[in-house]
């Protein structure tokens, strides 16, 4: 009989309309990628790890880019109700849902990317016109082809819809990117993405569920590798949902393998009844009054939905502390040169620059007998105007990336007095400015595999420039070139 009900359950769920009781894909593209069995280093790993770690907190910052793939019809979204989605999954993951701050702060939150791949400046929303807009609720055949690098941003594609119409989005899962690393990121139909716009409203989005899948959650009832196909309880009272161990049997192995929800079968019955107090779970033993935890983000009631806990923030913790540890910050970087201009000078010691991408909103100045290290994986973002001044009798040695902060083209790197080198090697970067480097006065530059990328001009010699020694050196104007096309110069004499 309940088998039946299921049933039931399920066809009135697949002939509804697109605005009630659609559902994630997630369960049928975890089938489809591990089959019925096998094991997850990632699996193991978190066990031990919230084991080991079970006060952790942090903070993140997680850059998202947004792909828009249509055919210029309504699910070409505005700007407006990407930037709402963004700000309404943050919302839910600080705890306020619908106004209301009722629920558990993550401390997680998104934004829309600045910076793309290529170093260039981007609102973080990619628009891809795409013939028939019309998915599979696969996330392989697909969604690789216009990813960006997935171990530096979130990647979300907004759809038209998938080929089952009930769905709403899929997600991929820390397991599945073991399986295929292509295939990680988030799927969403348009009519789910945020609050506004062509969306259906707050109580239908599907962000911040499919996020919470790609940080390593499962829906409430998860099932897998075997083990009992959910966490209600035999009579054995071995696994009590409070028994955080690390023997199969316990609740960091059943169901959805978080300690502090409650097991359930099934989290949707009835659809659409938010009463939490409906038992979730049958279960022999009396003592144990379970609730149908439907506020939870991980259950299939979007309208319900209040919050995660602390269970699952921690699970989120551990995928992004080990498993996508080159994704976030600490903080929110800054994408603004409306501050002060505050200048800094380096003087006669060796400097090494940390690593990652820094707003540089004033000059930098190294002076004589100084020397400043920029590594291969430290970028620089120069606001308008700005410039690195390299003083007679100083040295910079250029590895990483230097470019501008989207405000307007930067003004380069000026080489200035006797003795003062920049000393530049693969894969040094030098783009988005006025003059990329100016030699002058009996300045010095060594290039090796350097590109200039997107110069107004790229070298400029004065004639009593001490030494020019370029190797290998690359000068390349692309489509994204914003300067003065008219006065563009790869090498320029004065
Ligand atoms: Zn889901």
């Amino acid at each position: 009989m309940k088998y039946f009900l299921f049933l039931i359950v399920i066809l009135i769920s697949t002939n509804s309309s697109r605005s009630q009781n659609a559902i994630c894909a997630f369960d049928d593209f975890y089938a489809q990628m591990m089959g019925s069995g096998g094991s997850s280093d990632y699996e193991d790993n978190s066990i031990q790890w919230i084991l080991d770690n079970p006060n952790f907190t942090g903070t993140y910052y997680i850059p998202t880019v947004v792909h828009i793939l249509h055919d210029n019809g309504p699910e070409n979204i505005s700007d407006t109700q990407v930037q709402d989605a963004i700000d309404q999954a943050n919302e839910q993951l600080s705890g306020i849902n619908n106004g209301i701050n009722n629920g558990h702060n993550t401390n997680i939150q998104l934004y829309l990317a600045t910076i793309d791949p290529y170093g260039n400046c981007t609102n973080g929303i990619n628009r891809v016109q795409v013939n028939d807009p019309v998915f599979p609720r696969e996330l392989d055949t697909w969604l690789s082809n216009y990813t960006w690098p997935v171990d530096k941003y979130f990647n979300v594609a907004v759809i038209k819809e998938f080929s089952s119409s009930s769905l709403v989005g899929i997600s991929s899962h820390p397991t599945t990117v073991e399986m295929d690393a292509d295939t990680d990121g988030n799927a969403i139909r348009h009519y789910n993405f945020g609050n506004s716009g062509t969306a259906l409203g707050n109580t239908e989005n599907a962000l911040v569920h499919e996020f919470g899948h790609y940080l390593g959650l499962y829906h409430l009832n998860w099932k897998q590798f075997g083990l009992p196909n959910d966490n209600c309880l035999p009579c054995t009272g071995t696994n009590l949902p409070d028994n955080a161990n690390d023997e199969v049997g316990s609740c960091l192995h059943l169901g959805d393998r978080i300690c502090d929800t409650d097991p359930v079968n099934w989290p949707s019955i009835p659809f659409g009844n938010c009463d939490i107090d409906n038992s979730g779970c049958e279960t022999c033993d009396s003592s144990y009054d379970f609730n149908f935890p439907k506020d939870n983000y991980m259950s299939y009631d979007a309208p319900c939905h209040v919050t995660y806990t602390q269970g699952q923030s921690l699970r989120m913790y551990y995928t992004l502390e080990e498993f996508r540890p080159n994704l976030w910050s600490t903080f929110l970087p800054s994408s603004s040169c409306d501050g002060p201009s505050l200048d800094v000078t380096y003087s006669s010691n060796v400097f090494d620059y940390p690593s990652g991408v820094h707003l540089i909103n004033g000059n930098i100045r190294v002076n004589n007998g100084a020397t400043l290290n920029i590594p291969q994986d430290a970028t620089l973002r120069f606001c308008n105007g700005k410039k690195l001044i390299i003083e007679q009798g100083a040295t910079v040695n250029l590895n990483g990336t230097l470019t501008n902060a989207c405000d307007g083209y930067w003004e380069g790197i000026e080489i200035k007095g006797a003795g003062s080198r920049l000393i530049a090697n693969d894969p040094a970067t030098i783009q988005n400015s006025n003059i990329g480097v100016d030699v002058n006065s009996g300045g010095k530059i060594e290039a090796v595999s350097t590109s200039f990328l997107n110069n107004t001009v790229s070298l400029q010699i004065g004639a009593i420039a001490e030494v020019c020694e370029l190797t290998d050196c690359q000068f390349l104007l692309n489509s994204d070139y914003a300067g003065s096309n008219f006065f563009h110069n790869d090498v320029r004499n004065y």
